[in-house]
């Protein structure tokens, strides 16, 4: 008998027939003596239309009542679940975060878990019970409702999976595994067997929404055997999705780059005409940092005759906080020519381990995009992967030119 946590993602409980067909796939894994403890998203869109709703009242909506009308996407669904299963003549629980006590800071729409408390959901598994958990939200320690960040029911079965020291943790979602990168992006993209955790952690944290960044470190953290699978095939199905792995595989042969990952969300400030003196990069960024902002890319050019160019990007949510806070800045903390942005920029990034041990992916990387002319405006590289920034008009291609040049869509070897 194992202890197994499976998260049902949007689509996947996106309408009562779907539900119903989870409710199938939990039964097939009651009845072969499984402990279950099953956590849900909200139905597709339902997240966004909750989030609309607030957004036509107010600009401006405090993070504290977003939260609260967030989170009642999943409790419709856990809800619904239970219900299905009762039908099927099992025993199942509905919890809410707060029911479960599933504790986290106070940081309103992007909580953190602190604490889950396992008695109630441990209770009901020894009664053969099978448990339903919302994803996505928690209590903060004074009682309000909080929500995990977009994504965050992924994170919320992985850490209720370290929690109860799960057996396994099953993402179940609308692909049947991670890709070499996102399948409707480029249909040739491969399904990978496994992923190690270092390739899927740059891989989410790049942009791969397959998995909530939160969600990855987690699994690292408490090494929780962590698998993507597809909801879409039959309960009774022995597909083995995409497991993520802890130890480099020698016996297999390593595909030098494992995948291609990309984010739109991104805007880039460049601020211009600079003096080229110390202190400069903490004058600009210091304060951004002060606001709360996420820095990501950084590049500063050779200076000329005592100036230079300094550029970095945000999340484009926050380009507009970005700009604001560098033109109450400007002629106090620093002296520049000008400050321009460009909100019309996306990440393309290669990722593999096997960069480590192999040269000239770089600029493998870099005469491919050529051969397309597509311009690259920044590059940042770390041990196993290599970032640019370029015009979002070109996205869609570069992506599909790097899965080609990498020769991705073929099996290592
Ligand atoms: P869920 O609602 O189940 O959480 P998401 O939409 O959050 O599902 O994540 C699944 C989607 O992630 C897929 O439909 C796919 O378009 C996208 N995706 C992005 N990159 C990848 C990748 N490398 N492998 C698989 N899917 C990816
Ligand atoms: N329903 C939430 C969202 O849409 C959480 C999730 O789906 O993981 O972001
Ligand atoms: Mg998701």
């Amino acid at each position: 008998m194992a202890l197994i946590v499976q998260k049902y993602g949007g689509t996947s409980v996106g309408s009562t027939d779907r539900i119903k067909n989870v409710a199938r796939r939990v039964a097939h894994h009651h009845r072969r003596g499984h402990q279950l403890v099953v956590v849900v998203s909200a139905m597709s869109g339902e997240t966004n239309r909750l989030l609309e709703l607030a957004r036509e009242i107010s600009a401006n909506p405090y993070p504290r009542e977003l939260d609260v009308i967030a989170a009642t996407g999943e409790q419709v669904t856990i809800g619904l679940l239970a219900i299905a299963l009762q039908e099927l003549g099992l025993k199942a629980r509905s919890y809410t975060g707060a029911q479960v006590r599933i504790l986290t800071d106070n940081a309103h729409t992007k909580a953190r878990i602190l604490e889950i408390d396992e008695a109630n959901m441990r209770r009901d598994l020894d009664n053969g019970v099978i448990v339903i958990v919302a994803g996505f939200q928690g209590v903060d320690a004074a009682g309000n409702i909080t929500t995990l960040g977009r994504g965050g029911s992924d994170t919320s079965g992985v850490a209720l999976a370290a929690a109860l020291k799960a057996d396994e943790c099953q993402i179940y979602t609308d692909v049947d595994g991670v890709y070499t990168t996102d399948p409707r992006i480029v249909p040739e993209a491969r399904r990978l067997a496994t992923i190690t955790f270092e390739e899927m952690l740059e891989m989410a944290s790049l942009g791969s929404k397959v998995l909530q960044i939160r969600s990855v470190e987690f699994a690292g953290k408490y090494r929780v055997k962590l698998r993507v699978l597809s909801s879409f095939d039959e309960p009774e199905s022995t597909a083995s999705g995409t497991l993520i792995t802890f130890e480099e595989d020698d016996s297999m042969e390593q595909a030098i780059i494992s995948g291609i990952a990309f984010n739109r969300d991104e805007a880039k400030i460049s601020v211009m005409g600079v003096p080229d003196k110390p202190g400069i990069a903490y004058a600009i960024l210091g304060p951004v940092a002060a606001a709360n902002l996420d820095v990501d890319m950084i590049v500063q050019n050779i200076g000329e005759s005592g100036h230079t160019d300094f550029s970095f990007t945000v999340n484009r949510s926050e380009y507009q906080k970005a700009l604001d806070v560098l033109a109450l800045e400007r002629g106090h903390g620093f002296a520049a020519r000008e400050i321009i942005g460009d909100n019309r920029i996306c990440k393309v990034s290669v990722v593999g381990i096997g960069m480590r041990s192999h040269t000239g992916i770089a600029s493998k990387m870099f005469k491919a995009l050529a051969e397309e002319g597509i311009n690259m405006q920044m590059i940042s590289t770390s041990e196993i992967k290599i970032s640019i920034v370029i015009d979002e008009k070109y996205l869609e291609l570069a992506v599909r030119v790097l899965h080609r040049a990498f020769e991705l869509e073929n099996e290592p070897g």
